[in-house]
């Protein structure tokens, strides 16, 4: 490819819309172009690094007995009510209506669609396991499309779908999967770390996010300081304290009234009181399927929705309002405790053990100190509720938990009979007998996954492509064009190189050295060769490395073998 003929255009300026790297590197280096919120053209180079990505992809699919196949985007709403998740899935689904007044969505992801398929298609336990999967466009109406690529409303996914027999079978599809995922995110030069996640509602089956880390990540996530413990914060559990707490050593003084006139926060009280706030047990008051219920997390302590939801089983969960607040504890926003509460109490492990705890009093400006548990306040149920952060105990050893933020480019998914059963997805066993089949399914944000590589491959002056992804490998640069020598010498390699296949861009460009410099590193190839004329002179070439900034010259000669022997390092 020449370069003048190549249609990149790069940006000088920073696009002032774009606050993240990856964003500002794609829309800079003229891989992308927004179309409107959360939806993008790739121009050819974006579409090149798409591909490699793609390619590596598929390579690991297929490896992994993956058949590619394509689904329709456009679904029919009928099969997302046989699941219940047209109500479900809300606000972020795109609906459409035909001009027979049918309702459709456009594919946010595609259980239902494979589900239905498979019913009509596969009979026998001889026809399985049975591992589908498509890359294509999904639509999803994010509440906040941004970043770029990283979080858009029309995006590159690829999905795997996973049908075994018996739930050995589905751990082989998951361990396969989880294995592929790890090979494909390090053959696209990304530093990745699986971990465990929250499944949400379906309770119990396993899945693991792949996660870039990175300053920039959406999810929180903690890890081990030293074993390989690491989650999601959502699901992430704490080592539970001793069952004596620290302070158990401490006799239990009388439970007092304290006025706190306006003293309504946790800081606002360790002012007030000159105590820390590890002293405190905070009470929130939720609505959980629309019943009223306390949940206790100690002052310094995080409750973690996510966790509380699962602990009390509800559908919906949602912190109660004031005028609740009010009714159910007699007291204004900020002053409820544990002390004489007529609901259903539930307790973080950490709270039963604070000896002496300070609590609401459930009376305006009032708070008790000297307050313990079974004495003065007792819980319904005690469970692991709370966030859980840096420096916590680690739940699988004795090491530390660490705080990072992540980019999911990832999921691995066992799903189970989830949708197996409503849809009635059955096989006939070795014995004939009618069983649910087991599913899992797998994600990859392709297109993510290109922005996750930029975050993690560039520099102050631009992008620093891996060669697996790069949508060129190498560029040659003639200093002078219409000088004869230096330009045939560039043709000369331009065209071995291409021989040896290593996609490569001549720049024939007649512009000034320092423009095809800047532009070579923001676009990122790999790979450069510089023919000017005082090497020229002497028979050589430089050969630079963009990620290491490392040069050195080659007899003009050797130079294509040279270069294809660097991009094989
Ligand atoms: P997130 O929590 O980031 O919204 P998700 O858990 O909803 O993602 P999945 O349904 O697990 O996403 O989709 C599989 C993969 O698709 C994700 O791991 C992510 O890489 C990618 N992905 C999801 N939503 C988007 C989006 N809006 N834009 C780009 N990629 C996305
Ligand atoms: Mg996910």
């Amino acid at each position: 490819m020449l370069m003048s003929q190549l249609y990149a255009p790069t940006l000088r300026e920073v696009p002032a819309e774009a606050e993240l790297i990856s964003h500002q590197l794609m829309l800079r280096s003229g891989m992308i172009r927004k179309s409107t919120a959360g939806v993008y053209t790739y121009l050819p180079l974006g579409l090149r690094v798409l591909h490699r990505v793609m390619d590596i992809v598929r390579e690991e699919m297929n490896r992994a007995d993956g058949q590619e196949i394509m689904l329709p985007i456009i679904q029919p709403a009928e099969l997302w009510h046989e699941t219940g998740r047209w109500e479900d899935y809300g606000a972020e689904m795109f609906k459409l209506r035909d001009r027979h007044e049918r309702l459709f969505c456009l594919g946010p992801t595609h259980e239902e669609i494979i589900t239905a398929l498979i019913r009509s298609e596969v009979r026998s336990y001889r026809q399985l396991p049975l591992r589908l999967y498509q890359i294509q466009n999904k639509y999803r109406d994010e509440i906040r499309p941004r970043f770029g690529v990283m979080r858009g409303r029309e995006f590159i996914m690829k999905d795997l779908y996973s049908f075994d027999k018996d739930e050995e079978q589905l751990q082989e599809s998951y361990t396969a999967m989880y294995e592929a995922y790890e090979r494909i995110f390090a053959r696209c030069g990304l530093d990745t770390r699986p971990v465990e996640a929250d499944s949400g509602t379906i309770g119990g089956d396993m899945t693991h996010e792949f996660m870039v880390l990175a300053e920039s990540g959406e999810a929180q996530v903690v890890y081990c300081d030293s074993c390989s413990y690491a989650a999601n914060v959502e699901k992430a559990e704490v080592r539970l304290p001793e069952v004596e707490g620290e302070d158990a050593a401490e006799t239990m003084q009388a439970m007092a009234r304290v006025d706190t006139p306006g003293v309504t926060t946790i800081e606002q009280l360790e002012s007030f009181l000159g105590s820390k706030a590890d002293r405190f047990v905070k009470t929130m008051l939720y609505m959980a399927d629309e019943k009223p219920v306390a949940a206790l997390v100690r002052g310094d302590h995080t409750l973690n929705e996510v966790k509380l939801q699962k602990h009390l089983g509800c559908t919906t969960l949602a912190l109660a309002d004031s005028t609740t607040i009010e009714k159910v504890t007699g007291a204004p926003v900020g002053f409820a405790g544990p002390v004489g509460l007529s609901l259903p109490i539930v307790a973080d492990c950490a709270v039963p053990v604070v000896r002496n705890a300070v609590v609401g009093g459930n009376e305006r400006d009032l708070h008790l100190t000297g307050v313990n548990f079974e004495r003065d306040y007792n819980v319904d149920t005690v469970g692991d509720l709370r966030q859980a952060e840096a420096g916590d105990g680690c739940p699988r050893c004795s090491g530390t938990l660490v705080e990072a933020y992540g980019i999911e480019v990832g999921q691995v998914f066992k799903l189970g009979t989830k949708y197996s059963e409503p849809l009635n997805a059955a096989y006939l066993d070795e014995s004939g007998r009618e069983r649910l089949l087991l599913m899992g399914c797998y994600g990859i944000g392709v297109s993510r996954t290109v922005a996750a590589i930029i975050e993690q491959n560039h520099d102050e002056d631009g992008i620093c492509w891996p060669v697996s992804v790069a949508p060129y490998q190498a560029v040659v640069i003639p200093i002078n064009p219409k000088d004869e020598t230096q330009r045939d010498a560039a043709e000369a390699i331009y065209r071995s190189l291409s021989a040896e296949s290593v996609s490569v861009v001549l720049d024939d460009r007649n512009e000034r050295p320092g423009v095809k410099f800047k532009d070579a590193d923001l676009i990122g190839f790999p790979l450069r060769i510089v023919i000017g004329p005082k090497t020229l002179a002497n028979g050589q070439v430089e050969i630079g490395i963009r990620k290491t900034k490392e040069k050195y010259t080659v007899p003009v000669d050797d130079a294509a073998q040279e270069a294809a022997k660097a991009i094989q390092r």
